[in-house]
């Protein structure tokens, strides 16, 4: 497996592997790292379909990727994705899946039409005092410290960021400012979170800087993502001939030692109480999904709270992890990820209207027809002055392909679970759906005295709490991660959000695709590069734009006599073009 960049790689077609008819191959998880592990194998790989199996522990494909009618309930999604070009993994995979609603499209066509025709960006990124503009007005609002503090982490080596907390590294002036309230609500960081996962989104996402506050650096598919992403990727496998085996817990995957050389030779797993497995030959190969931020999630509804249970039981992600972990060093550590669920909570909601009286008070913040069919809020809008931290969206309507119309689906999430609501006067966690709905309606500017009455009857909110969702961003170093396929491996690969690549974000589609690609690509030595991660970090235009972005549109502070010598040079010209000096 190599990276590369530039069309001729991303044209070339690999020819069939050596290996390609004799491999059969199992996948645990069909999360979407699962499934565009398959794909991969059939794609490019050229494995036939029959030969690879998808063992799944609930009963549907997506994992994370959730969007469903629950049909005694309402609609729920435990998130939304907020995407972008530069996926580049996942869009080399989904230009070859076919749209299930666009005739002759693929997914990535119909995903371009659709950010095309109505491009995303928002027009109130944030309320204050119950549903006015919070004026973050586009601005950063760093200081010279906190400037000189972001610059310092975006410049520092992964291994001087081992185990170091975003708080250790970025000062109070930092965490103050107005970028921080952009990007942690964005992507979801906490202080206590990790310094080096800060610096890989910093790298990873300079591009984005301008793109930021108005988030017209993001898009978004139609509907919610198990019907836009995992439902068409799931009937092109089945069409191919891949094979799917629901309510199986895989329990273990045991490897042999000779020498170096680690082979897999063996899957247990549980189904439906019984136990079974499969033996496994070297030209078996596994793919494991290992851990999961999903992983103990559970739903409450409109009149009941959702259930706080991190225990890891078997059959669990994590403890598949951990059991595999036991047998090699170079295979990870999941209890740096897995063992402080308080400091990787939070909570979700999805809430739909049944009627048009909450429509208003929507439409005064997005400053949007919510039910238009376009873009709504535009990405997520920040209540500022909410103890729980709460953002909301509401993507393009329908959001369920089967929501009626009339109705909006709004996503809403509050990074602080454990504080007491300003309206609600307990903590997140301990809310039913209803009083989730009027926190919401409180910080909306609803009347207070129609709040009780819009919230039991005029919307239907279902809570779902996450133990694990943020658990990828705990401080962490070299080897906490299994690589994808750790040194001596001979037929295994570990996919998801824990195995380890280079230079790319976690908490995103692109990783679960990118592992899944690199897996296939290097057990089957497909002759085709993996696109690299976008190179924006070692694009002097993208710094240079950053930089100046990052200091609210304030000139670079370069000595005229070294502009004199700049002016001289391409690098002078770059300055004078992005307005840097
Ligand atoms: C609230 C939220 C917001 C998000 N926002 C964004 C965003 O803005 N942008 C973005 O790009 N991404 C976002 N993501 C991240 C993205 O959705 C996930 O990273 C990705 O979907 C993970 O896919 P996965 O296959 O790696 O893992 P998972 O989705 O966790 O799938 C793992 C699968 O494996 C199965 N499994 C686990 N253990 C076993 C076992 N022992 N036996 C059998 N099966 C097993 C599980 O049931 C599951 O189906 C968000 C996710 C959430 C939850």
């Amino acid at each position: 497996m190599y990276y590369s960049n530039g069309n001729y790689e991303a044209f070339a077609r690999p020819r069939k592997p050596e290996r390609a008819d004799r491999v059969t191959a199992y996948i645990v998880g069909a999360g979407l790292a699962g499934l565009a592990t398959a794909a991969f194998l059939v794609r490019d790989g050229q494995v036939p379909g029959d030969r690879i199996t998808v063992l799944e522990a609930s009963g549907l494909t997506g994992g994370a990727l959730d969007g469903i009618a629950d049909p005694s309930k309402g609609f729920k999604a435990r998130g939304g994705r907020e995407m972008e070009d530069h996926f580049e993994c996942l869009w080399d995979l989904f230009r070859s899946i076919p749209s299930l609603e666009v005739p002759d499209a693929s997914v990535l066509d119909e995903f371009y039409w659709l950010n095309k025709d109505d491009p995303n960006f928002s027009l109130m990124r944030s309320t204050t005092d119950r549903g006015k503009d919070g004026h973050a007005d586009g601005k950063f609002r760093l200081t010279k410290k906190a400037q000189k503090d972001l610059t310092k982490l975006f410049l520092t080596r992964d291994e001087d960021l081992y185990d170091k907390r975003i708080d250790e590294v970025l000062g109070r002036d930092f965490l103050d400012s107005t970028f921080w309230m952009y990007w942690r609500t964005m992507f979801a960081f906490e202080e206590w979170h990790s310094a080096l996962e800060m610096k890989l989104y910093l790298q990873r996402f300079v591009h984005h800087i301008g793109g930021l506050p108005d988030f017209s650096a993001l898009k978004f598919t139609k509907y919610n993502q198990y019907e836009s992403l995992a439902l068409p990727l799931q009937k092109w496998l089945t069409d191919a001939g891949v094979r799917f085996v629901y309510d199986t817990e895989v329990t273990n995957v045991t490897f042999a030692h000779a020498g170096a050389k680690k082979t897999a030779t063996r899957i247990d797993w549980r189904q439906g109480g019984e136990a079974g497995g499969v033996d496994l030959g070297p030209d078996d190969l596994v793919f494991v999904t290992i851990g999961s931020l999903v992983a103990n999630s559970s739903w409450g509804d409109h009149h009941t709270a959702p259930v706080y249970d991190p225990e890891l039981r078997e059959g669990n992600p994590w403890t598949l992890w951990r059991t595999i972990a036991r047998q090699d060093p170079s295979f990870g550590r999941p209890d740096v990820f897995c063992g402080s669920p308080a400091e990787s909570t939070w909570e979700s909601a999805t809430l739909t209207t049944l009627d048009d009286q909450v429509l208003p008070y929507i439409e005064r913040i997005c400053q949007r027809d919510p039910l238009s069919g376009r873009v709504v809020t535009g990405g997520i809008v920040t209540v500022q002055d909410s103890s729980w931290l709460m953002s909301w969206t509401i993507n393009r309507q329908p959001h369920f392909a089967a929501q009626p119309a009339g109705t909006a689906a709004v996503w809403i999430y509050g990074l602080f679970p454990d504080a007491t609501g300003d309206y609600v006067k307990k903590k997140m966690r301990d809310c039913t759906g209803e009083e989730i709905a009027a926190e919401w309606l409180y910080h909306l500017g609803v009347p207070l005295d129609r709040i009780e009455t819009l919230a039991r009857d005029a919307v239907v909110c279902l809570p779902c709490m996450m133990p694990y969702v943020t658990s990828f961003f705990m401080p962490r170093k070299a080897g906490d991660r299994p690589d994808v396929v750790p040194a001596g491996v001979t037929n295994a690969a570990f996919i998801g959000q824990f195995a380890e690549t280079v230079r790319d974000c976690i908490f995103t589609t692109e990783y679960s695709v990118r592992t899944a690609m690199e897996a296939v690509y290097t057990l089957l030595d497909v002759e085709r590069g993996v696109p690299e991660v976008f190179a924006s970090a070692y694009d002097v235009r993208s710094l240079i734009k950053a930089a100046v972005r990052s200091r609210d549109g304030e000139k670079l502070p370069i000595p005229k006599l070294v502009q004199r010598k700049l002016d001289k040079t391409v690098v002078g010209e770059l300055l004078h073009r992005y307005e840097a000096v």
